[in-house]
């Protein structure tokens, strides 16, 4: 008798989900510490802020003042080595950035060092995330 290997219904990643992928909670010290489930920015020296959003009376919601708060990106990662900073707008399959969001990548797209990028579970699976913080030379 053999057993048959089915593929087990997943339910899709969401952007937190990606996001404790790419960076983790922990300090770059304790993440790379545990044997497994290091994440990516930490693994290539990269360390970051993902502003979570906080429950208010009017729902979820980011505290952020300032012209650049609406559609700051998830992700700003910082490789001190390398003087590069990637700003990442985290995405679940399917869901398109807000027009906010995409007005502060293409204003930050024209920094020198500075890396815009939106990533979603595909970006993850074909690899392009892992090549973009292994990249060693500012662009
Ligand atoms: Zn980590």
């Amino acid at each position: 008798m053999t057993a048959r290997l089915e593929a087990a219904p997943t339910a899709p990643m969401l952007e937190a989900d990606l996001q404790r992928l790419i960076i983790c909670s922990s300090s770059p010290e304790k993440c790379l510490r545990r044997v497994k489930e290091r994440c990516l920015a930490h693994v290539f020296g990269w360390v970051g802020v993902h502003f979570r959003p906080a429950k208010t009376r009017k729902g979820w919601r980011v505290p952020v003042e300032g012209s650049l708060g609406k559609g700051w990106p998830d992700l700003v990662l910082l490789h001190p080595g390398h003087k590069r900073l990637i700003l990442a707008e985290l995405k679940r399959l399917g869901h398109v950035p807000t027009r906010e969001q995409l007005q502060i990548l293409e204003l930050f797209g024209g920094v020198p060092g500075v890396t815009t990028v939106v990533w979603t579970p595909f970006e993850l699976d074909s690899g392009e995330i892992m090549r973009e913080l292994q990249r060693s030379v500012s662009r």
